[in-house]
This record gives structure tokens, sequence and C-alpha cells, in this order.
């Protein structure tokens, strides 16, 4: 499992600064097809702009078949199941792949098992490896990792389907996911540590104005460095 930290220090979550001890994990899946775990960065890490709902939230770790990006302190109260489970859970999310849309309420239209299996696979496989090293971290077993709509069902969180709308497609449940994690965490030698990735970013300059940064982002990436950022310290 690879591991990479950033953490979103502009989301209205994460300047809110409120510490949680983590009683547990609750499992969700983003019901936004295709979107990978490194693009929510650049999603989530702003303020909440008057008119808009959807940047009230803030999740600790987004996890897909490449590995999984922190973007939370694990013990900071997360805003993810809307309800009292953000007092003592983390909160992770898997990345549902692409190929596919949202009917109905919480019906995949389109959504192709066995070209996504692979996926689901490796996807799964480091959400179970994350919950395992959360677990030793936090002191928690299995018992203690729920998805987001067993929390409703617990009176804990919102009334979403995730992650139970998607994992029985490929034959899985919450049940199972528990059953792997306990399976792992009971292994006596502990999984090698989480690949921690390692970054040597290039600044190209540093301004007191907002603005003035970001004209210098919009001149790099016009000049084709498409990948640069502003990083606010
Ligand atoms: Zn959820």
């Amino acid at each position: 499992m690879e591991l990479t930290t950033r953490y979103m220090t502009r989301n209205d979550c994460y300047k809110a600064n409120q510490k949680i001890s983590p009683k547990g994990i609750m499992v969700h899946s983003t019901a936004t097809p295709g979107v990978m775990a490194a693009d929510w960065f650049s999603r989530w890490n702003k303020s909440y702009q008057a008119g808009e709902t959807s940047r009230q939230v803030a999740v600790h770790a987004f996890v897909d078949d490449k590995g999984v990006w922190q973007y939370l302190p694990w013990n900071h109260r997360g805003w993810h199941c809307g309800g009292a489970g953000n007092n003592t859970h983390i909160g992770i999310e898997i990345c549902e792949p692409g190929g596919f849309s949202y009917g109905k309420g919480s019906a995949m239209v389109g959504y192709n098992v066995s070209m996504n299996e692979a996926y689901f696979r490796k996807a799964w496989q480091n959400a179970v490896e994350l919950c395992v090293m959360l677990c030793r971290e936090y002191d928690l077993t299995e018992k203690d990792i729920i998805c987001h709509s067993e929390g409703h069902k617990l009176s804990i969180a919102s009334n979403h389907a995730d992650v139970m709308h998607w994992f029985p497609k490929h034959g899985k449940s919450m049940n199972t996911f528990r059953a792997d994690v306990k399976k792992l965490l009971s292994t006596k030698n502990k999984p090698a540590e989480p690949v921690k990735k390692k970054y040597y970013r290039v600044q190209i300059g540093a301004y007191s104005d907002k603005a003035n940064a970001e004209a210098q982002l919009a001149k790099a990436k016009k000049a084709g460095f498409t990948d640069a950022f502003i990083k606010y310290d």
C-alpha cells in the first residue's frame, strides 16, 4: 500500500481543527465515477463559497487502485458522514471507477463488473491494508469498521447507501471486508510499512499578493507545466 500524505489546509474542516480519539473506521465510496484519489485534493482543498454545499466535507483519506491519499490527520474530526460518527470514526472513501453513471438514488447504470474487477480488487486490497494499519495504530479490530449505510442503521450517519450499493456487484460485502481485515490483522508478520512517497518540489516564486501568485501559476501552466500548483504557507 502506497501512502501519500498531503493535508487539505485550505478546507474549512481542516481549519476547524477539532480532534477526536478514533474509535472506529467508516468506509465510504465516492459516488463520483472515475475521479481518483489524487484528484480530490484540488477539488476539496478550498474554503466554502456562498451558494455552495459541496465543500462542507472532508474525509481522512481516499483510496484507489494505486494507493492511499491521506488528506487529514487521522485524529482530526472529519466531516464525512453527516452524523455523530464524525466524533468517533475515521472516514475513508474508496474511489469508484469510471465508465458508468448514476440513475435514480444509488443505482449504478452501465457498470461493467468484469471490466472493473481488476480495479476493484486492487482498491479493495489497499482499503483493507489501510484499515489494518489504522487498527494497529488506534487499537481497533475489524469489528470497529462499518460502512456509511451501516452507520445510518446505527443512527450515527446520514442516509447514504455506500458501500453496499457497490460491493455486492463484485460478490463482496462489509462482512467479507471485515473478514479480510481480521485475517491480515492476525498475521504474525506485520505487513510492510506503507511506502511514503517523497516529492522534490521546484518553486518558481513566492508572493505576498495572491493575484500575483495566480498570474505566475497561469504563466507556468501556459508554458506547459500543467501539474503546477500554488502552495500556501
Ligand atoms: Zn458515504
